[in-house]
């Protein structure tokens, strides 16, 4: 079966600094590279590499960045067929810098993905009638992201909608269009107005979100495991215990092993454990992407991990 991911596609230029400069101050740095990221490409590679059939909807822009964002999202297996090229901007950039405590500086220059319109809504409508799941993240316009929503739901497909990065509250009337709900403890403590940072609170945003109308709601809560609320039951699932050396993107594993797992047609409690997998494993690694696990190394773990 097909998943698509609707959203943000970005090209991460990095480097390490001594130290992150001052305003106004120029310092020399060092480890220079460029990487596919966004989001939205994170979560389809991730979905990808695991092993379903994934289509990316999105937009590069009007540079040499856009060819090198398709090749990358390619070689992890991702089809690129409805990815538009916007004439009118640059490709989605993030700048970011890392200190030699680990300390960062990030900025994001959304480009193409602040595009993403009606005719990006186009290219998912052609693709949702052979499709199961459609991941949505918030680095498109808020709008763009309600309107994909309810053309999955009236197409019948499972809608799961991350909600990073956080905006603080989210339209009323996009929730019930959600049928899962991903934030971190950050975006779930915007999402509900108090302090999201064990299990109990997590619990307690996740039925609140509950009764604004999506069924499911998943709070991740980094090393210290997930929190889960359906219709039917609460539940917790503990982190996968690993050697982490840079979470980022975890959330974005999670998402795609969550919606790997669904759309094999396991239950939710067991896609919960696959995307913990999936995070879990991607901390183990450096980078965005190139963190996220094959299959054959996801299923190792999983049998080295479930059996013991
Ligand atoms: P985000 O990247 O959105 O902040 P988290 O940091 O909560 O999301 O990571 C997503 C999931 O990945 C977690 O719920 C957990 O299952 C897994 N994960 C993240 N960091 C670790 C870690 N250090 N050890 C084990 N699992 C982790």
């Amino acid at each position: 079966m097909t998943i698509i991911v609707f959203g943000s596609i970005n090209i991460d230029l990095a480097a390490k600094t001594p130290r992150l400069p001052q305003p106004g101050e120029t310092i020399i740095g060092s480890n220079f590279l460029t990487a596919g990221g966004g989001k939205g490409a994170n979560q389809a590679v991730a979905a990808s590499r695991i092993g379903t059939f994934t289509h990316i909807v999105g937009r590069v822009g009007n540079d040499k960045f856009a060819e090198e964002l398709l090749t990358n999202l390619q070689s992890y297996g991702v089809n690129t067929e409805n990815v538009l090229i916007d004439k009118t901007t640059h490709s989605g950039v993030a700048i970011i810098a890392v200190d030699d405590s680990g300390q960062n500086n990030i900025i994001v220059i959304p480009g193409a993905n602040n595009n993403v319109g009606a005719a990006d809504i186009e290219c998912l409508k052609k693709l949702l009638p052979q499709s199961t799941s459609l991941l949505l993240q918030l680095e498109i316009p808020l709008e763009v992201v309600r309107k994909a929503a309810r053309v999955g739901r009236e197409a019948g497909v499972r809608v799961i909608l991350d909600p990073a990065p956080a905006v603080g509250d989210l339209p009323i009337e996009l929730y019930p269009l959600i049928d899962i709900i991903t934030p971190n403890e950050v975006e779930a403590g915007q999402l509900v107005g108090f302090a999201v940072n064990d299990t109990e609170t997590a619990m307690a945003a996740a039925k609140q979100l509950q009764e604004r109308g999506v069924e499911n709601v998943i709070v991740k809560l980094g090393d210290r495991g997930v929190v889960a609320v359906t219709a039917d039951e609460s539940f917790f699932v503990p982190a996968f215990a690993v050697e982490a050396i840079d979470t980022v993107a975890a959330g974005d594993a999670f998402n795609g092993g969550l919606a790997c797992a669904l759309d094999g047609g396991r239950s939710l409690r067991e896609a919960v454990v696959w995307g913990a997998a999936a995070g879990a494993l991607c901390a183990t690694k450096a980078g965005a992407q190139a963190a996220m696990p094959d299959r054959a190394t996801f299923d190792r773990f999983l049998q080295n991990r479930l059996i013991a």
